[in-house]
């Protein structure tokens, strides 16, 4: 449904009388288009004393063709000219005006202790009104619980706290993430900061990704414009909403998808998947014999399956004190009891493939709980069990498994939503306005691609950072 609102303060007199009388503005935030380089504008670097990460960061940026000028420490300056990134020196005293920066990157490995906190304000402060329009920030340290000396883990575990709050203070479509990375994941970070600096993230803010060791020992060469080619894909309730947007973007990257619906939806579902090239698969998750027919066909049709998207959900929405049981069992059978009865087969029958990707689609109101959703809270919160689950034991076989948590996307069920409802959605986050299905598709992509390999047992919320559960 689209957002009035949004569409009436982006004109001139609109923007004018919102700022007069104090309504949100929501910015237009800039989204990706194939072929469009990771990020336009400039990117700055720069790193507490002693960082682990800026080695990394630095490669990532020369990969990903990065404009990038580098703080003026000798150490930031060495380690950009060692990972061959071609990066002039900025000072902020010298600076022209005009200078704006469209990624503030900012290794915070180093900070030992809460004193050396300064570093961060100390790099983010002189920069942070220079940036343009939805710009990124992000902040990647080391995981409190990887760190050796109680003063570091409080000092890194501080870091969230800083991210979380420059999302909400950024204007004009910016983000902020945290990153923490793994002692051994260095060399991982490059998908998570593709992603992250991109407009792919559009609707992600005030996130925080661990990365870890590859969970392979391979690591191919990628082709980041199309990085699922050959993949094969399953998502299931791909008829509509976000389950076709991530059908259209698994296959914009590459990756042949099995979409799957109720046959009721075959109609829709079989236009969507010949518009992308990809197969149809009628079931009902929840029927007795869907996982052996989904594992049959993926094995007879495909060979196996190398990414599993979770996406079909229903919401039954009724107060625990007057909702019926076939609701609550309805709810709790298709979002949370099909998917692991799913994977179950998959696994059991070798059906995913060494590497693969499994991708589970959650809720904000998984994490905050939502009033007259007991049902949904219950079976989204169960989703990230799921994740937290079977991350360790996948990792075996190289597979991954993270979870998507959206907010308010603009869908069919969101638009079924009463309007003051609808409205509080959509406004109560750090960009006031609604995703779009494409923000939870580019974040399922991100985790799919096989440079992705050492993101595993995440839960990200693709929310504009909502108040809710935050
Ligand atoms: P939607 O209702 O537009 O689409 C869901 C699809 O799943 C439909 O095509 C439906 O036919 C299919 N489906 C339902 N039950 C099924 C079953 N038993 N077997 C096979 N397919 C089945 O919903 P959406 O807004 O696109 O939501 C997609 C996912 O995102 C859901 O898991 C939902 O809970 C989650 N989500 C959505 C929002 C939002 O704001 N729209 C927010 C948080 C989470």
């Amino acid at each position: 449904m689209a957002d009035r609102y949004q569409q009436l303060v982006n004109t001139p007199i609109g923007k004018l009388v919102a700022k007069q009388v104090g309504l949100p503005n929501p910015p237009r935030l800039e989204r990706y288009t194939p072929g469009a380089p990771v990020i336009e504008g400039t990117v700055l670097l720069g790193a507490a004393p002693g960082g682990r990460l800026t080695g990394a960061i630095a490669g990532a940026l020369a990969s990903a063709g990065a404009e990038t000028l580098t703080a003026m420490q000798d150490e930031v300056r060495g380690a950009a000219a060692d990972a061959g990134l071609d990066a002039a020196i900025f000072n902020p005293d010298a600076a022209p005006e005009s200078q704006r920066f469209k990624a503030l990157v900012f290794d915070a490995s180093g900070i030992a202790d809460s004193e050396q906190l300064h570093e961060a304000w100390a790099f983010l402060h002189p920069v942070i009104r220079r940036v343009q329009r939805c710009a990124r920030v992000i902040v990647l340290g080391t995981p409190p619980e990887d760190c050796d000396v109680p003063a570091q883990a409080v000092a890194q575990r501080a870091l969230e706290g800083l991210t979380r709050a420059i999302g909400k203070e950024i204007r004009n479509g910016g983000t902020a993430q945290l990153v923490y990375v793994r002692p051994g994941g260095e060399a991982e970070v490059e998908s998570t900061l593709r992603f992250l600096l991109s407009p792919r993230s559009a609707f992600v803010s005030g996130q925080v990704v661990r990365i870890g060791p590859s969970v392979t020992e391979t690591s191919d060469t990628i082709d980041w414009e199309r990085p699922l080619t050959g993949k094969v894909a399953l998502v299931t309730g791909a008829a509509r909403g976000i389950g076709a947007a991530i059908a259209e973007v698994l296959a914009r990257d590459g990756a042949h998808v099995v979409g799957l619906d109720i046959p009721a939806m075959s109609q829709e579902l079989t236009a969507g998947m010949d518009a992308i090239g990809g197969s149809v698969l009628a079931a009902d998750i929840t029927a007795d014999d869907a996982p052996a027919q989904i594992a049959s066909h993926l094995l007879e049709f495909h060979q196996g399956v190398d990414i599993v998207v979770h996406n079909a959900g229903v919401t039954r929405d009724k107060t625990l004190g007057r909702m019926p049981a076939e609701l609550w069992d309805t709810v709790i059978a298709i979002n949370l009891t099909a998917p692991q009865r799913i994977d179950q087969e998959l696994f059991a029958r070798r059906a995913v493939r060494d590497n693969g990707r499994i991708v589970c689609v959650s809720s904000i109101s998984g994490i905050a709980g939502n009033a007259g959703q007991t049902n949904y809270s219950t079976s989204k919160a169960g989703v990230i069990g799921i994740v937290q689950e079977f991350a360790p034991a996948l990792a075996d076989r190289g597979v991954t498994i993270n979870a998507v948590a959206p907010g308010f996307i603009e869908t069919q069920m969101t638009a079924a939503m009463p309007i003051g409802t609808r409205e509080a959605g959509r406004r109560l986050n750090s960009l006031s306005q609604g995703g779009l299905p494409v923000d939870v598709a580019e974040t399922i992509a991100w985790f799919a691609s096989p440079a992705s390999r050492g993101v595993t047992g995440n839960i990200v919320r693709v929310c504009g950072q909502s108040l809710l559960g935050a």
